[in-house]
């Protein structure tokens, strides 16, 4: 890139970084969809391109792009948020220790508890919020990732990235972030101490609910990236090349949707906390928030764009409130630019933190009226 490096992450994003077909001087680069390249007559691959399962001009193109939102030295672009989480754990060694949050994204909670475990890595779930609580969980010598995910699934609760990355580092220990909420426009993990940055950029990321994907950035490519970046062409976790160009589409208007779903949300917080159905408000952006001194220090520009909300009536209500929205798309997943409302407890199921009551609240660009108005509704019953 010949840029200037003022133009602002904004700038840069909405113009995929400006890069310009060579061959056609088209404005949006082409979708390379070749699995193999030709060698050159002296058995030689000078273009570095050997093979498309460990690597991919459209998907270098999107790691570009989330490299330079996470200020992140490199990033690495994968099949899902699943595939770029795992990918982290499967670098570790047989016999480290793992800090996890209590309250995190439940499919990959459950695979640590049920799945790491068999590859030999030992798991503390810890309440991350509360430092003292990590600083206590920590073996010295054995722990050697500390995970986090602030605002954290579906509680929204907040961890202060700079005082764990703080005792991680104290430790020899790695801090990695789940970052999917926060997104990078509202928290840049690494730029606060932390190692590597995770998103399922089925979410925010690509904003359209059409493209299931995940990212890693990191702030050092260093031996433990390397082993990453193996497991991920070992085990053949790339994203495809047409996901790769929806995902740089989808980036492109990032700094439209996210502000919009944290204006959205911000409203939503404050009108549902007067409601009489509402027993509780989960959002960190309200100063009653357990998180929200952190949140406030560790967020630039919007708490994001989710909130849950606990029903006064209880686990049946919630679940009938649920079934009368019209506007509000009755479904999982999150940071569309949809409004998504589901009962997360039916997801999560038994041994989940997850109160029951609990109607979790994806907020996407509507007009904030009918959201409101279609909540109230079925929230009234
Ligand atoms: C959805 C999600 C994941 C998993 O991502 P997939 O793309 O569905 O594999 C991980 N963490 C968070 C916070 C998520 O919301």
């Amino acid at each position: 890139m010949s840029q200037s490096p003022n133009w602002s992450p904004r700038t840069l994003a909405a113009q995929a970084l400006g890069h310009i077909d060579p061959a056609s001087r088209g404005v949006v680069p082409p979708i390379h969809v070749t699995t193999t390249f030709i060698r050159d007559p002296d058995n030689q691959y000078r273009t570095g391109n050997i093979y498309g399962r460990p690597d991919n001009e459209t998907v270098r193109e999107a790691e570009a792009i989330i490299a330079m939102l996470e200020g992140a030295a490199g990033a690495m672009v994968l099949g899902s948020g699943m595939s770029a989480a795992t990918a982290v754990f499967l670098a570790l060694r047989p016999g480290d220790h793992l800090i996890a949050p209590e309250v995190m994204y439940w499919g990959l909670r459950n695979w640590l508890l049920n799945e790491a475990v068999a590859w030999g890595i030992e798991v503390t779930l810890v309440d991350t919020s509360d430092t003292a609580a990590v600083q206590a969980a920590i073996r010295p010598g054995q722990t050697k990732l500390i995970w986090l995910e602030t605002p954290s699934n579906p509680m929204w609760s907040i961890t202060d990235i700079a005082a764990v990355s703080k005792i991680a580092h104290a430790a020899g220990a790695r801090v990695a972030v789940d970052s999917t909420c926060a997104t990078p426009l509202l928290t840049r993990p690494l730029a606060l101490g932390a190692d590597i940055v995770m998103h399922s950029a089925t979410k925010y990321l690509n904003g359209h609910s059409d493209v299931i994907a995940g990212a890693l950035a990191t702030a050092v490519e260093d031996e433990f990236w390397t082993r990453i970046r193996r497991v991920r062409s070992t085990l053949g976790q790339i994203l495809g090349p047409l996901e790769a160009y929806l995902l740089i589409r989808g980036m492109r208007t990032l700094s439209l949707r996210v502000p919009a779903a944290c204006a959205g949300a911000m409203e939503l917080a404050q009108r549902l906390s007067n409601h009489a159905a509402v027993a509780e408000v989960l959002y960190p952006g309200l100063p009653e928030h357990p998180g929200h001194a952190v949140a406030k220090r560790q967020m630039q520009g919007g708490f994001g764009g989710m909130l849950s909300i606990r029903v006064r009536a209880g686990d049946a209500a919630a679940i009938a409130a649920a079934g009368r929205v019209q506007l509000w798309k009755r479904a999982t997943s999150l940071g569309g630019v949809e409004s998504l409302i589901e009962h997360r407890g039916s997801i999560e199921g038994a041994g989940s933190p997850c109160p029951l009551d609990l109607l979790r609240l994806s907020v996407g660009i509507e007009d904030i009226e009918d959201l409101y108005a279609d909540l109230d509704h079925a929230l009234r019953g």
